[in-house]
């Protein structure tokens, strides 16, 4: 189900008002739907919304009710996701096998970890005890946060907002969503289910609209905002930290990145391709995890250069629902000018396009959509502009090297921190070399593999914090240390 019109969800009811505008699908440049731009009154209304559901019963559920509605939710994503399927490929284009086993799939299993995470979760305690025999009982209470405010980006729509949106509940917090204004469809569509699940109104709300001088803007920026979660660019990120700074917000960001892989020449060569593949092209290039960087060791660089060209030329471009299709468009006509700006870089600074560096040719009835040819170069030098700065298209530049100190050298010269991959049957390679990535992940023959309890972010440019598992409950709560003495002597 696609949505004609998309409306702001407060306080449990779609709202109008607001000054609407298109919602382009990039298959084919149709308008999919008109939306509501949230105005600042509006957003001042889910934030109170919000507030006022946290004084409600809400307040007063316990973590194993949280868990319970959490684990309805989940349900209810999976009996709507045929809904939610079609909702969010015709916002993004994605192919439609890949939209359901990697962002619907993973927005129902958000719901489920994160109610067994805060449903086994407990409090940490110490006994502490001094020579002279004082001894008292620590143990810290972990209070939500209050209202969160969950900014998202459109890559992968409803995954990154579930991933938010499930820790910030599962620990009693309410939130006010502003999902990309490239995709609203989906975050829309959850406002249903909340309701079907039983969520009380106004512990989910969604605004909609742009970010500077729109609902992003006004939603980090309002009074009542106890915290800002926010995946996207790195620049947005600096931006909502301005905005956080006034009132001292803790602020958890997801940011872009510049991923690297490094292959040497000990690998599983075929493997190695097929990952690396994967890792280049996956959602065209739109994953902030996607590599963009790759260093193969000499003797193997010709092999894997081949290797991935083949890869790239069994890539095929169409609808999302045509049989076969692997690969869709870009986001958006302003997205591919921004990858195409990086196509003409590459050429003025030196870059061979082994394969792709062009618009393809498509059939008429999609002539109007953001379509981009997979590229791979050779011959950028480590300072040209494609290989430091984050294109976030279906590209990578392929780069040899001599040794491993060499490689990890190249990897880790860059401001962002967020993934890498290491290629290699050598074990004690893998650990040494995996370990010496500066990145909150660092993949060894393989990539994408998540566990929601582990840390995930990333460090310079990519981010601040981790979220998963533990992580998550401390970002969203704010713990109270109680200390009870337990002897007859007085501390200091
Ligand atoms: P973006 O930063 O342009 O937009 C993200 C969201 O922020 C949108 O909802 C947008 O409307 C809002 N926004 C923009 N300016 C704002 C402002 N001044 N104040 C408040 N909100 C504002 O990012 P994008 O183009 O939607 O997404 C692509 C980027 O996201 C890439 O850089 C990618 O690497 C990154 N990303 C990172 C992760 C991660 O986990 N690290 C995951 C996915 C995407």
């Amino acid at each position: 189900m696609a949505l004609d019109l998309i409306r702001n969800f407060v306080g449990g009811e779609y709202l109008d008002g607001g000054s609407g505008f298109d919602n382009i699908n990039p298959v084919d440049g149709t308008v999919v739907s008109s939306v509501m731009e949230a105005d600042r009154g509006i957003v001042e209304k889910a934030v109170a919304a919000a507030r006022k559901s946290l004084s409600g019963p809400w307040g007063r559920y316990t973590a194993s009710q949280r868990a319970a509605i959490m684990r309805r939710i989940a349900e209810r994503i999976e009996a709507r996701s045929e809904d939610l399927l079609r909702a969010e490929i015709a916002d993004t284009g994605k192919p439609e096998a890949l939209a359901r086993e990697l962002d619907i799939s993973r927005a129902s299993l958000n719901f489920r970890a994160f109610a067994d995470i805060i449903a086994s979760s407990g409090a940490d305690s110490f006994l502490t005890e001094f020579a002279d025999g004082r001894r008292a009982l620590n143990y810290a209470l972990r209070k939500p946060l209050g209202v969160v405010a969950v900014v998202v980006p459109w890559n992968l729509p409803l995954l990154l907002l579930t991933w938010k949106v499930a820790p910030a509940i599962a620990c009693g917090n309410a939130v006010v969503v502003k999902p990309s204004e490239e995709t609203p469809s989906t975050a829309t569509l959850l406002g249903e289910i909340m309701k079907e699940a039983g969520l009380p109104d106004g512990v989910y709300n969604v605004v909609h609209g742009f970010g500077e001088n729109s609902a992003g803007e006004f939603l980090t920026k309002a009074d009542g905002v106890d915290g800002i979660t926010f995946t996207g660019e790195s620049s947005t990120g600096s931006a909502i930290m301005r905005a956080a700074a006034p009132s001292v917000r803790p602020v958890s960001f997801e940011l872009g990145g510049k991923n690297a892989a490094l292959v040497f020449a000990d690998a599983d060569i075929e493997k190695a391709v097929n990952g690396l593949s994967r890792s280049i092209f996956t959602n065209t290039g739109q994953v902030c995890l996607c590599t963009e960087r790759v260093y193969i060791q000499r003797p193997v660089f010709e092999e894997v250069v081949a290797g991935l060209v083949e890869k790239a030329k069994m890539l095929k471009l169409g609808r999302p629902t045509d049989p076969g299709t692997t690969t869709g468009p870009l986001i958006s006509q302003k997205h591919r000018d921004k990858v195409l700006s990086y196509f003409r870089k590459a050429e003025d600074e030196g870059g061979t396009a082994v394969i792709g560096g062009m618009v393809p040719e498509m059939p008429a009835e999609l002539a109007n959509g953001s379509w981009i040819m997979p590229t791979l170069w050779t011959g950028l030098s480590h300072d040209s502009s494609p290989m430091r700065e984050e294109v976030f298209g279906p590209v990578a530049g392929l780069v040899p090297f001599d040794s491993e100190s060499e490689a990890v050298r190249l990897a880790n010269d860059t401001r962002y921190g967020l993934a890498a991959s290491v290629w290699t049957e050598n074990l004690e390679r893998g650990h040494r070399v995996g370990a010496q990535m500066n990145t909150g992940i660092s993949w060894v023959n393989t990539w994408y593999l998540r566990d929601l309890r582990s840390p995930f972010g990333g460090s310079g440019l990519s981010g601040i914090g981790r979220e998963g598992g533990k992580n998550s409950l401390h970002f969203y709560t704010e713990p109270t240390n109680i200390c009870i003495k337990l002897s007859e002597e007085e501390a200091l």
